[in-house]
């Protein structure tokens, strides 16, 4: 019998309103512990621990020029000062920065996010976007829904832990295995507390974001994003107030990105946002992590998932506007049969023969083996991958006619970049790498780079297979467009999967993937975290090294032995007892 959630959740909400903060690992064990046959999570919150500490700041939709412009400008105080004077090469006072760390492929949102706490490439953690599709399970997944506009999953995601229910591989919490606390992130497994404002408020921005994204935007409902990230900080506080300090806090603030895509002049108001609302953030944390005691005992982290690329909005630059035009239309033209753009099709909207997935400036192609559902009505085998010849060809050649002649349809033309696509695996097997389509034949993405240099799209042969050579690579599609984008493209020329909007992303453009990377340390040497740093970045510094960074972190300082657990005596033997000293 399947459990019924509304009592579930209405006791999380109870339970809810007698702490401070809204601690929902409490709810998803509650949960848990109900769905028999589900494997079970026990979960008991781990007791309060001696440093080191290390405290994530993560910024959502931060690239690493929009940072040090802030960090430079003498607006953002706080976060100047957390890294002291700049000594060059990324070294500073307290502070060592990454200067050339990249986002993974998509640079979007849930991906990346879920790239930077597993460290595990998009293809092996099975999280590859802002919404996919599961061909196995012919199910469509959708935490930040883009091309759909249902807000169902999003709610999931908040609350039930939707997308880390799908996720393949182990989480920062899980593999430190110390006493961790998030606020406000989608990825939290594995960690003892999650703080939250209420759940409900949350989908409700986005909510707004996502049917407002076409409509004009009143500075009173952009305050709305503002008040995320600061309602954020006294949830997470009240939790270590009540529980005491975790080794690891993720402070995510969400609304930098909500409202750059929305602001006029993006990149400036980013840049304007992080002095006026980010680093007076910051500074409350790390006034608090000071009252505490333990600001010189905490590794202080600043990441991103992506940054912004300015566009226009308008639906001819947006080619998710209607969706039953671009991309599907395209898809129809060459004989298959579009899944409908909704999370959950009704009974009679099953015989679909392509899906779409949209992440800006990415959009996934999922094909189906047309053999097993020639006529409409039947529904297709998606456990069986698409044939190379009779499916994915044809449609990888009618997405580049378009894009190049404008036909079947017009609104494509000298929209794309480039096409993606790939000779299908059997079910059931590790995918390969996506490759490039000339128009004719498949070429191996270095092939095609040393005919055809692209430095704007910086380590793409890297970072398309950890999109798409693994056990989940399939989750991103059989064919894979990349929009024209990136500032070296006049603004006109800029186009993305989704509603109009001021800004997006998802490229592989350095605006959109060049990220911060920053370790700070209240007097500690600054040459140290180089050496650690740069040791676990190496060989290609990425959002991907994040994980054996704060595990590093940890590790290279042995806690110190809290005062209570001294020996009264000293031992007999000081050779006989290894001392657990600081290094
Ligand atoms: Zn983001």
């Amino acid at each position: 019998m399947r459990h019924h959630p509304g009592s579930i959740l209405l006791r999380c909400a109870l339970l809810s309103m007698s702490v401070a903060a809204l601690t929902l690992v409490s709810c998803s064990t509650l949960k848990l512990l109900t769905h028999g046959g589900e494997r079970q999570i026990k979960h008991e919150p781990r007791l309060p621990a001696p440093g080191p500490y290390v405290l994530i700041f993560a910024f959502d939709g931060v690239g690493y020029d929009q940072l040090m412009a802030a960090i430079s400008s003498g607006k953002a105080p706080t976060m100047a000062a957390m890294l002291g004077k700049p000594e060059g090469g990324g070294l500073y006072e307290h502070a060592y920065s990454l200067q050339n760390a990249v986002s993974i492929l998509p640079s979007t949102t849930i991906a990346a996010w879920y790239a930077i706490f597993t460290g595990a490439p998009t293809a092996w953690n099975g999280v590859p976007g802002n919404e996919w599709f599961v061909r196995e399970e012919m199910k469509f997944y959708a935490p930040v829904p883009v091309s759909v506009a249902e807000m169902d999953d999003n709610r999931a995601m908040i609350t039930e832990g939707l997308v880390s229910k799908s996720l393949k591989t182990m989480t920062l919490f899980q593999q430190a295995g110390v006493k961790s606390s998030v606020s406000l992130n989608p990825v939290y497994r594995g960690a003892d507390y999650f703080t939250v404002i209420d759940p409900v408020s949350m989908v409700t921005l986005y909510t707004e974001f996502l049917a407002r994204g076409g409509g004009e935007n009143s500075t009173e409902k952009i305050d709305m994003y503002e008040n995320l990230d600061k309602d954020s900080v006294p949830k997470l506080l009240a939790s270590i107030n009540e529980h005491g300090v975790p080794n690891i806090q993720v402070v995510y603030f969400p609304g930098i990105d909500l409202y750059t895509h929305l602001a006029a002049d993006p990149l400036p108001m980013e840049v304007a946002y992080l002095e006026r609302v980010t680093d007076p953030l910051v500074a409350q944390v790390l006034a608090a992590y000071q009252s505490y005691g333990i600001l010189d005992q905490t590794f202080v982290v600043i990441v991103a998932d992506h940054g912004h690329t300015p566009v226009l909005r308008d639906p001819q630059h947006a080619l998710g506007d209607d969706t039953n035009e671009a991309p599907a239309e395209v898809v129809k033209a060459a004989g298959f049969r579009p899944r409908k753009f909704v999370l959950n099709p009704g009974k009679d909207e099953q015989d679909y023969q392509a899906a779409f997935a949209y992440q800006g400036a990415i959009a996934y192609v999922y094909l189906a083996d047309r053999s097993t559902c020639p006529q409409a009505g039947m529904t297709c085998d998606w456990k069986r991958p698409p044939r190379y010849r009779q499916d994915v060809l044809p449609v990888a050649r009618a997405l580049y006619n378009s894009n190049r002649t404008g036909k079947p349809v017009a609104k494509m033309k000298d929209t794309l970049d480039l096409i993606f696509a790939r000779v299908p695996t059997p079910a059931g097997k590790p995918t390969k790498e996506y490759q490039i389509f000339d128009g004719h034949r498949l070429v191996p993405i270095w092939e095609y780079l040393i005919l055809h240099p692209r430095p704007d799209l910086i380590d793409l042969d890297k970072r398309m297979e950890w999109l798409s050579a693994g056990p989940y690579g399939n989750r991103s599609g059989d064919i894979l467009l990349l929009t024209r984008s990136g500032l070296n493209n006049p603004i006109k020329n800029r186009y993305y999967f989704s509603g109009p909007y001021h800004s997006w992303h998802g490229s592989a453009s350095p605006q959109d993937s060049h990220i911060p990377l920053i370790v700070a340390r209240k007097d500690y040497p600054s040459a140290k975290l180089k050496a650690l740093v740069d040791k676990e970045a190496a060989p290609l510094p990425s959002q991907l090294a994040l994980v054996p960074i704060v595990r590093a972190l940890l590790a290279s300082e042995p806690p110190q032995v809290p005062a209570a657990a001294l020996p009264v005596q000293p031992p007999a033997s000081a050779a006989a007892t290894p001392a657990a000293k600081p290094q």
